[in-house]
C-alpha cells in the first residue's frame, strides 16, 4: 500500500475500516463521532476535518464519482430502513413436521405503535409440507386459527386491517396501574403526542378492544392455557364463558403467591387450592379477622334489556348493535305502554347536541308546525324504535372509522362493577360482578 496516497491511514485494515465505518454512520451529522471511535480502536489521529478530502481522494484513486458514490449510499440506505417495517412471524421452522418455512405473502396494515401510527408490511410463511400457515401472532390450519400459545408476539391483530405493537399495550398496563388511566385518556395523550408523526388517529373504541384480547390471551399464556381463537370484538361473550375457570385460577394464583409472602394469619376463598386449604385449617383456632368488603366501578358492562320477571331484568350482555343478549336476540323494545306511543305528526329525529346543564337534547321533524323542536332525551327515550334508528345512522360501525358518541346510547342499564374482599394484609379473598350497586347480597354472595 501507498502510505503517502493514504495518508494518515497506516494499514490497508486501517483504510478498510475507515471506509466501512463511513458506510455505516451517516457522516453528515456523525463525523466526531467516527474520528473518536475511530482513533480510539486503532490509537492513531486522524483529524475532524481530513474525513472528507480523504474520502474523496479514495474516490480519484479508484475512479469513482465521490457526489455519485455518496447519493448511492444514500438510497441504500433508505431501502435499510424501509425494512424496519417489515414484521415476520415468531417461528422460522413448522410448529408440526420442523420443516423450514417459505414465504407465502405480504401485506400492508395500519399499525399503531409506542411511536404513533404508521403503515407496517406483515408476511406469512408457509409450511409446504403441512400447509399450515403461519402469520404473525396466529396460525391457519385447514382454515381454522390458533394463536401461539407458548408466548405473545410483538404485534397483535385487532382485524385484519388494524394491528397493534405489543409494547404500546403494555405501555397502556403501567398507566391503568400507575395512574388510573382511562382508554379515552390515553387515547387523546397518544393522539396528542403523536399528531406530527402518526397517519391516522387511536380510536378509544378499537383500543379498548384490543386491550381487553391483549388481556385475556395473557392470561391464557401465563396459566398455560388453551390459547384457542377468538374475536377481538366479541371478548365479553369469551369472558362470560370462562369467566369461573378464570376466577378460580386467579384466585389460586393470588393466594399462593401472597402466602410465599405473608407471615400474619390468612382466610381462603372457595376456589384455593388442597394444599393451602390443609395449612388453613391448621390455623383455623388462630384465626381472628377482619375483612374489607369494597367496590370498584371500574369494569363495568351493558345489560340485556330483556324482562324475565316483572322487574327482574336478564344479566347477560347484548350482542353487538343490539339491545338484547342472543337469548333474547328475538325481543324487541316494549311499545305496548301508552307513555310509549308518538304523536301522530312526528316524523322522524333528525339531529342531537349535548347541553352541558341539560345533558342531551334531540331535533325532531314534525309534518306540522313548528317543524322542527329541540326536546329533552327524557322525552325522545321513551320512543327507542326512532332513537334507535337515529342512534344507528350516526354510530355507523365500521372498523377504520371511529364516530361514536359513546355517551349517546339508549341502553343506560349497566352492571355496578365488581365487590371485592380484603383482608388487611392484602391478600384477596373473592370478587364477584354486582349487577346494582354495593349491596349486602353482593357481599354475602362472596363470603359463601
Ligand atoms: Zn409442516
Ligand atoms: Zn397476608
Ligand atoms: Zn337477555
Amino acid at each position: 500500500m501507498n502510505q503517502e496516497v493514504f495518508y494518515p491511514l497506516k494499514s490497508i485494515g486501517e483504510v478498510f475500516s475507515f471506509i466501512f465505518g463511513c458506510v455505516k454512520v451517516d457522516i453528515e451529522h456523525e463525523k466526531e463521532t467516527l474520528v473518536d471511535n475511530f482513533n480510539e480502536i486503532f490509537n492513531s489521529n486522524i483529524n475532524f476535518h481530513e474525513i472528507e478530502p480523504l474520502l474523496s481522494k479514495f474516490c480519484y484513486f479508484f475512479g469513482f464519482n465521490y457526489k455519485e458514490l455518496s447519493e448511492k449510499f444514500k438510497l441504500l440506505d433508505d431501502k435499510l430502513n424501509a425494512r424496519k417495517n417489515f414484521v415476520y412471524p415468531p417461528v422460522k421452522n413448522c410448529l408440526f413436521c420442523n420443516d423450514s418455512l417459505i414465504f407465502y405473502e405480504a401485506k400492508e396494515i395500519l399499525t399503531y405503535t409506542k411511536n404513533g401510527s404508521q403503515i407496517m408490511t406483515f408476511s406469512k410463511f408457509k409450511c409446504s409440507f403441512c400447509h399450515i400457515i403461519y402469520e404473525i401472532d396466529r396460525y391457519l390450519i385447514r382454515g381454522e386459527w390458533f394463536y401461539y400459545s407458548e408466548c405473545l408476539s410483538n404485534y397483535i391483530y385487532l382485524s385484519s386491517y388494524i394491528v397493534f405493537e405489543r409494547s404500546l399495550l403494555e405501555n397502556l398496563n403501567v398507566h391503568i396501574i400507575k395512574n388510573n388511566v382511562s382508554f379515552k385518556g390515553f387515547t387523546d395523550a397518544y393522539n396528542e403526542g403523536h399528531k406530527n408523526v402518526s397517519i391516522k388517529p387511536l380510536c378509544r373504541k378499537r383500543l379498548s378492544e384490543i386491550w381487553f384480547t391483549y388481556k385475556i390471551r395473557k392470561f391464557n399464556v401465563k396459566f398455560g392455557l388453551e390459547n384457542s381463537y377468538f374475536d377481538p370484538k366479541f371478548t365479553e361473550q369469551y369472558l362470560q364463558n370462562n369467566i369461573s375457570e378464570f376466577i378460580a385460577i386467579y384466585s389460586n394464583y393470588w393466594t399462593e403467591k401472597h402466602l410465599s409472602e405473608c407471615s400474619s394469619k390468612f382466610l381462603l376463598c372457595k376456589n384455593s387450592s388442597k394444599v393451602i386449604k390443609q395449612i388453613f385449617y391448621k390455623n383455623l383456632t388462630n384465626l381472628l379477622l377482619k375483612v374489607c368488603f369494597d367496590g370498584n366501578q371500574k369494569c363495568r358492562r351493558l345489560r340485556c334489556l330483556a324482562e324475565i320477571q316483572p322487574e327482574i331484568f336478564c344479566d347477560e350482555t347484548p350482542v353487538l348493535e343490539s339491545y338484547f343478549c342472543i337469548k333474547h336476540k328475538e325481543n324487541t323494545v316494549n311499545l305496548s305502554n301508552e307513555e310509549f306511543s308518538q304523536p301522530i305528526d312526528f316524523d322522524s329525529i333528525i339531529d342531537h347536541r349535548n347541553q352541558a346543564s341539560k345533558g342531551y337534547e334531540y331535533k325532531l321533524k314534525f309534518d306540522s308546525v313548528p317543524e322542527f323542536r329541540w326536546m329533552p332525551e327524557s322525552y325522545v327515550q321513551k320512543w327507542p324504535n326512532a332513537l334507535n334508528i337515529f342512534l344507528k345512522k350516526i354510530n355507523n360501525y365500521s372498523d377504520s372509522e371511529c364516530n361514536v358518541e359513546k355517551d349517546l346510547c339508549y341502553n343506560k342499564r349497566k352492571t355496578g362493577a365488581v365487590v371485592t374482599g380484603i383482608i388487611s394484609c392484602g391478600i384477596l379473598l373473592h370478587f364477584n360482578e354486582i349487577l346494582k350497586g354495593e349491596s349486602l347480597n353482593s357481599v354475602r354472595e362472596s363470603v359463601h
